[in-house]
């Protein structure tokens, strides 16, 4: 049949992209390719392609499993076509999940610790026995009403409210994430401004592009952004990157800064004053939607409230960011910074920029950032615009579960302490301290692809908590892989890496919705045949398992005969008495709440169910466009009462249904209706998740719960500012990441550790110079509370005077058992409160069924610093602020690459200084509750939980 030459270039699926390798979706039963080893024979290889989704970052890129049809196994993963936001494409990781179904190293059977915690000795236990005895645990634990004693600590959470409707389940307050150390900063900031915490911004449409996070190797959504990023590039956008360090992105940047760390929200506000003075901002746009007359009823009450007056105030208070301020502030040219000024004045609302960890997580007050970074967005009305930044829960679908238990009745101090009121999310890495302090102990911990020893600040102190069984009775370990924490478990049970479980996903890659499936590729390949499988380790290697299932199974187990009426939420609607299996839960949901899916499925044929299973993702709707501009319609209008800022409250019941857009949204009023949105020029607008229902120029929540002085996008000197320095300090960046490598699930990744394995210091030729070292010369950084050993790079991709880090590295082990590719033998002393770890054997090659691992030739495994920062909690966002103030030094005479040392009586004391900034709720709340109810919250309390007890 002859071909267009549109039909030769595109592929016709969501991807709409360029590649025409693709295999068209109506031959993935039988895919034939030539078997390059067999070359120069022509030896074909058939094979059948199942989509899933990849579990190696957040961005939830589509994969698709090529399985051989004679082997019966997956020889390659590539991109999925059919994927709306990844559009086939996969950055290194993706096909690397081969490297993590194959690896020698693998936890492969369920094991009970056998010695004390942290020696190594394990046995095999069945799921059984590790099912029942945690599931009896947690039973006494709600009986007894020990309900904060159960908690699930999460990493990677890799869906979408899964395991937190499990929870709510059980009636637990008990969900612990990482954000805190992860995006708190930039989300705050966001959730400041709009209500939501993420920004979604169109990048391929966009004309000026700025961006404050390495986007194009590991930034949020890093393949899906950084293709569109490249789009937008190719049609002509200009690409301005902040960066201390030398970055991907940076080099492809047509301004590349780099600012003195923590500066950059000053050089922003000179930008947002320049668009102020010079009147270059979409006036209506802001009179329309800023919350600016509140900020004129609190700071001018002796104004009229006009916009006149707030334009001129708005002048006069934003006067003093000059770009020579700005300048001083971050040693970046005024010069340059006036082009980059004028060059976004040029965009309108064809600006789309993005921060993401960096800075805003890296400095006290990094939350600034993002707000100031919004701020220039919201000043040029490119918000929700074609080429503009829209709020991320408008581009993203989460479809209605089957079941929603009700919000827990209790509210969880250890998490959410009562110090931090407005922190983002839990306070996760303060837990050793705080059980330390005595206010909480755990009788079951969970984590989750989660490595708190190694992936949060001060891992020694997470060491001291978990070998004190008075502080934790038991803990499990859901993992993967080997990691650092996992040692210190009872149990280590094994889990599917991404291609061996179910999860939903969906995410704001661009202005659209869509949702990805993941799902274990043996067993959609097995029902394609028409096999029954009915639960994942019957395809899975070992008995590794999914934890959906897991948790269904948990959940049924603490409630067994429903008396705590938490089996109903484990239970078959088919058949009731049973257990919900996972082909109804997924079943449910495809036919009941992704519109559109159960018609687009039925065009072929298909079941929902048997249409995500054959193509892995579904577009729910293009084009999302401004939701806050949309007018309510009268059948959500019902006794309504406007109040004085224009905010219209209705008795009308909430609208349901699957095409509503979740849209969380401000509080309700005094008399019991609910928020319908605001009154603009006569018409009631759905407006913005935020108290006031327009963005926030102005916050009441800062300014009410004991931050007034930041009640207003401005700038102040971070913790590592030059005038808190001492002399002789520097700053460490420790926070960037390798574009090839993934926390702790990489480390059997051959692929990945062929080509990043080592984590030098990036140190700049004139700070080399003066401290008389070259590359590889061993240096100490000191830090707080100790320091590490680590090689110089020297290198002029990085600020002069600043020195960085990457994160990723210096994975270690105790024993063998461990991911042998990446993690060196190490040895740990304790004397008291000081601790030591020396490296004893690097990476070998070593004897395995894969061939390749006697080919290993590199040693080093880098350093784990992480280890040698105290804990920072920035006392708004709660986020850790991972920069640090440090001394450079040449190492000593014995000083080995990868040494650590650490006082954790000195994390303490750091840990009570910073504690000390916070703002606590008993005393600041302005209505006695613990937290503003409008803040987003995993797993929210019932409403009466909030009160100040
Ligand atoms: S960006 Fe890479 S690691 Fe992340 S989901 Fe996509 S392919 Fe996987």
């Amino acid at each position: 049949m002859a071909t267009s030459k549109k039909d030769e270039t595109f592929y016709p699926g969501p991807s709409r992209s360029h590649l025409a390798a693709f295999p068209p979706k109506e031959r993935w039963d039988d895919w034939t390719e030539l078997d390059s080893r067999a070359w120069p024979k022509r030896k074909e290889r058939h094979y059948s392609l199942v989509p899933t989704t990849c579990f190696n970052c957040e961005s939830a890129c589509g994969l698709l499993a090529y399985i051989d049809k004679v082997t019966g196994e997956v020889q390659k993963f590539e991109g999925n076509p059919e994927h709306p936001g990844s559009r086939g494409r996969n950055c290194a990781k993706g096909p690397a999940t081969l490297n993590q179904v194959t690896d020698p190293d693998r936890i492969l059977y369920p094991l009970k610790r056998a010695g004390s915690r942290g020696e190594g000795k394990w046995e095999r236990c069945s799921w059984d026995q590790a099912l029942d005895d945690i599931a009896s645990r947690i039973r006494k634990a709600i009986v007894e009403d020990r309900r904060d004693e159960v908690m699930y600590h999460v990493g990677r959470p890799g869906e979408d409210g899964f395991t937190e409707r499990i929870l709510a389940a059980w009636g637990i307050d008990g969900h612990n994430s990482h954000t805190n150390i992860c995006s708190s900063g930039s989300r705050e900031g966001y959730q400041l401004w709009m209500g939501l915490d993420r920004p979604s911004p169109d990048h391929a449409n966009a004309k000026v592009i700025l961006l404050i996070s390495a986007h194009l190797e590991s930034g949020h959504y890093f393949n899906p952004h950084a293709q569109r990023v490249i789009d937008g590039k190719a049609n002509g956008a200009k690409l301005i990157v902040f960066d201390t360090r030398l970055s991907h992105t940076a080099t492809h940047a047509d301004y590349w800064v780099a600012p003195y760390p923590g500066s950059e929200a000053a050089i922003l506000l000179a930008i947002a004053n320049y668009l102020i003075q010079n009147d270059l901002y979409d006036r209506t746009f802001v009179e329309t939607w800023w919350n600016w007359k509140e900020y004129l009823a609190v700071e001018h009450p002796e104004v009229d409230t006009n916009f006149s007056n707030y334009a001129r105030l708005l002048k006069d208070e934003y006067a003093k960011y000059t770009f020579e301020f700005a300048a001083q502030e971050s040693g970046v040219e005024a010069k340059v910074i006036a082009e980059i000024a004028q060059l976004v004045a040029t965009a309108g609302t064809r600006f789309s920029s993005h921060n993401w960890r960096s800075v805003a997580s890296g400095v006290s007050g990094g939350w600034t950032v993002a707000r100031c970074l919004f701020m220039l967005n919201a000043l040029l009305g490119a918000i929700a615009t074609e080429g503009g930044v829209y709020p991320n829960a408008w581009n993203k679908f989460v479809p209605r579960p089957i079941y929603t238990p009700p919000h827990p009745k209790m509210w969880n101090e250890t998490t959410w302490p009562r110090e931090y009121p407005l922190s983002m999310n839990e306070m996760s890495f303060l837990l050793p301290h705080f059980l330390k302090d005595g206010r909480a102990k755990l009788d079951t911990y969970f984590t989750r692809v989660y490595n708190p020893v190694w992936t949060n600040p001060d891992g020694f102190s997470w060491i001291e908590m978990l070998t004190d069984p008075n502080l934790v009775g038991c803990y499990v370990a859901l993992t993967p892989t080997w990691n650092e924490t996992a040692y210190y478990a009872d149990y280590v049970l094994p889990m599917g890496v991404g291609s061996e479980r179910h999860d939903l996903h969906s995410y704001e890659t661009h202005d659209s919705q869509w949702l990805g499936f993941r799902q274990p590729v043996m067993k959609a390949l097995r029902q394609r045949e028409g096999q029954q499988i009915n639960d994942t380790r019957e395809v899975n290697p070992g008995e590794v398992w999914e934890e959906n299932e897991f948790w269904l199974e948990l959940t049924w187990r603490i409630d067994p005969d429903g008396s705590l009426g938490i089996r109903q939420y484990a239970e078959s609607q088919k058949n009731p008495g049973t257990r919900l299996g996972i082909d109804e839960y997924y079943e449910w949901i495809f036919e009941n709440s992704v519109p559109g899916l159960p018609e687009k499925a039925a065009a072929e044929n298909l079941t929902p169910l048997a249409f995500m299973r054959r193509y892995g993702a579904f577009e729910v709707k293009q084009k999302i466009g401004k939701l806050y501009d949309q007018v309510v319609g009268p059948e959500e209008l019902e006794d309504t009462r406007e109040d004085l800022l224009g905010r219209v409250f209705t008795r009308a019941a909430k609208p349901t249904g699957p095409n509503i857009v979740p849209l969380p949204l401000p509080e309700g009023d005094e008399d019991g209706r609910r928020f319908a949105g605001i009154k603009v020029n006569g018409e009631i607008k759905r407006g913005f998740p935020t108290p006031s229902g327009r963005l926030e120029f102005y916050s009441t929540t800062l300014s009410n719960w004991g931050w007034p002085e930041l009640a207003i996008p401005s700038y102040f000197k971070s913790h590592v500012h030059p005038d808190n320095l001492q002399a002789g300090q520097t700053i460490l960046i420790s926070t960037f990441r390798l574009p090839v490598q993934i926390h702790t699930r990489s480390a059997n990744a051959k692929w990945l550790d062929e080509i990043a394995h080592t984590n030098p210091l990036w140190i700049h030729p004139a700070h080399a110079a003066e401290i008389q070292v070259i590359t590889g010369d061993l240096l100490r950084v000191e830090t707080d509370i100790g320091y590490y050993v680590v090689p110089a790079w020297v290198t002029e991709g990085i600020r002069p005077g600043i020195v960085a880090c990457s994160h990723h590295m210096g994975r270690w082990k105790l024993t063998d058992e461990g991911q042998r590719q990446l993690m060196a033998t190490v040895k740990l002393k304790r004397q008291e409160t000081k601790w030591a770890l020396r490296r004893e054997k690097g990476v070998e090659p070593y004897q395995s069924e894969d061939a390749d691992t006697l080919r290993i030739w590199w040693k080093d495994a880098g350093v784990h610093q992480n280890m040698t920062f105290p804990v920072h909690p920035d006392p708004i966002s709660g986020m850790h602020c991972w920069h640090q103030a440090v001394r450079v030094r040449v190492a000593r005479p014995g000083d080995q690459p990868g040494d650590i040392f650490v006082d954790t009586q000195k994390s303490r004391e750091v840990y009570k200084k910073w504690l000390a900034l916070a703002r606590p709720a008993d005393k600041y709340s302005p209505d006695g509750s613990r937290r503003p109810y409008w803040m987003l919250r995993p797993l929210k309390p019932a409403r009466e939980f909030y009160k100040l007890s």
